[in-house]
């Protein structure tokens, strides 16, 4: 048996952002820590994907967070944006902008400068012992940090060189990304566009190419694609956070933006708060309820009303960013409104448990409330165009000669 809370080792579950996190932070405090990880390094669910970390959920800027915990954001690349292009459903582009900083982009990988490898850096500089390519159960570890189990909904991208200036782009699209959004990511002549289907697709490839069509009609790209990727993500409220002595942190925890996907956060924040409450530093399951869980909900009751609309109902949300912007003279006022628990949002709680989540009880006993995959709808059924087929027989040739899919949706 392995587990040993109470003594001197901490065994921590998978080596993502939350169980580094984690793992740093015991670390620094002279704990000896044992990290498993199933995959051969850390990043590697990823494949040199850019992902942005947001800057609304809270009024400390996230990178002042992280140092506050003794966490080095210089560790890793990212780029700051105060400004996105926002497309509207009937493909007016409108731009949000703040003066500060909105959200910050990094790379997932195993590449030395992304965000995995720097928290592997940090980590391992604390002292603390990494076991790849080790898989062990939730019930050897104390911190449970192993990622989604489930889908509840997929992203698919293309990484592609380009000529195009640094950009990201947000798209509300109910016929491109069923359900949700798409993103183009431009970051120093490598490009990202990226589909979320929310609603679960048989030959979801179809969405990404039609996707990759529409960006290229509208931004002079020059796309000479590289590779594919994406990856799967879990939303479900869990009643513990803390269960038989166990800490479920990140997305094993169900610390996940039921809204957008910004999972990243919550990653680190869940595994910082859980190394400090085995410090005795705080009481990790009142730290998420007070302050991540709001956050959660606030996000879910979002989602519940997104997923009642379709197209007109993305164009009001996309129309009423912009007055608000115009009013306030902030864009990020919208997002930061956006996750705030008010009374009236609160009141919507329940009726989203009842009307979008599922209870699930688990195999070790505890109970989830999860956002199943939704089925397709009629109107996720379309003719794909001449050009989204082009980009997709482009994709076939590539990947033909060499070109990686990092991604099955069985995968884990
Ligand atoms: C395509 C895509 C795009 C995304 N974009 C964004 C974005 O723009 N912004 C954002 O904030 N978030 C984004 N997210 C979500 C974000 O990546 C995740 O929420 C976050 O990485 C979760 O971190 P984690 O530490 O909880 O889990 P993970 O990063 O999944 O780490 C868990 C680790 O545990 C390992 N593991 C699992 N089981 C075992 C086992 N039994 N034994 C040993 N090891 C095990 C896994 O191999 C994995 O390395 C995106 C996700 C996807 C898939």
């Amino acid at each position: 048996m392995l587990r040993s809370i109470m003594g001197e080792e901490v065994h921590i579950l998978g080596a993502g952002l939350s169980g580094l996190a984690a793992a740093t932070i015991l670390a620094k405090s002279d704990r000896e820590v044992h990290v498993y990880e199933v995959r051969h390094d850390s990043g590697a669910r990823f494949d040199g994907d850019f992902q942005g970390i947001e800057n609304w959920t809270s009024e400390m800027d996230f990178f002042d967070e992280l140092e506050e915990w003794g966490l080095n954001s210089k560790e890793f690349k990212s780029d700051s944006f105060g400004i996105v292009d926002l497309i509207h459903p009937d493909d007016v582009i409108t731009k949000p902008e703040t003066d500060g900083v909105a959200f910050r982009v990094v790379e997932r990988g195993t590449a030395d400068h992304t965000i995995d490898q720097g928290f592997k850096r940090m980590a391992i500089e604390s002292g603390v012992k990494i076991h790849y390519g080790v898989r062990k159960s939730p019930e050897e570890c104390d911190i449970v940090a192993a990622g989604p189990k489930e889908s509840s909904a997929v992203a698919f991208g293309e990484i592609f060189e380009t000529s195009h200036q640094n950009l990201v782009a947000f798209q509300l699209n109910d016929k491109l990304a069923p359900g949700a959004y798409s993103y183009m990511i431009i970051i120093d002549g490598i490009g990202l566009i990226c589909t979320c289907l929310w609603r679960k697709q048989k030959k979801s490839g179809r969405y990404l190419n039609e996707t990759i069509a529409w960006y290229e009609r509208n931004y002079e790209l020059d796309r000479k694609p590289i590779k594919r990727v994406g990856g799967k993500g879990d939303f479900g409220v869990p009643t513990k956070y803390v269960s038989d002595g166990r800490y479920y942190v990140g997305e094993a925890g169900g610390l996940q933006d039921f809204m957008w996907g910004f999972g990243m956060r919550y990653a680190i924040t869940s595994g910082v708060l859980a190394a400090k409450s085995i410090l005795g530093e705080c009481d990790y399951e009142r730290e998420v309820r007070n302050r991540l869980l709001p956050l959660v909900k606030a996000s879910a009751i979002n989602r519940f009303l997104l997923n009642r609309v379709g197209d007109r109902g993305f164009k009001l949300v996309a129309n009423y960013w912009m007055r608000d912007q115009r009013k306030k003279g902030d864009g990020l006022a919208f997002m930061k409104w956006l996750y705030q628990p008010g009374i009236l949002r609160r009141a919507l709680w329940p009726l989203t448990r009842i009307g979008m989540l599922r209870k699930n009880k688990l195999g070790d006993g505890r109970i989830v409330y999860r956002m199943p995959f939704r089925k397709s709808l009629k109107r996720d059924d379309w003719e794909q165009s001449l050009e989204a087929e082009i980009v997709g027989n482009q994709w076939k040739s590539i990947q033909k000669s060499g070109g990686s899919l990092s991604f099955t949706e069985s995968e884990d």
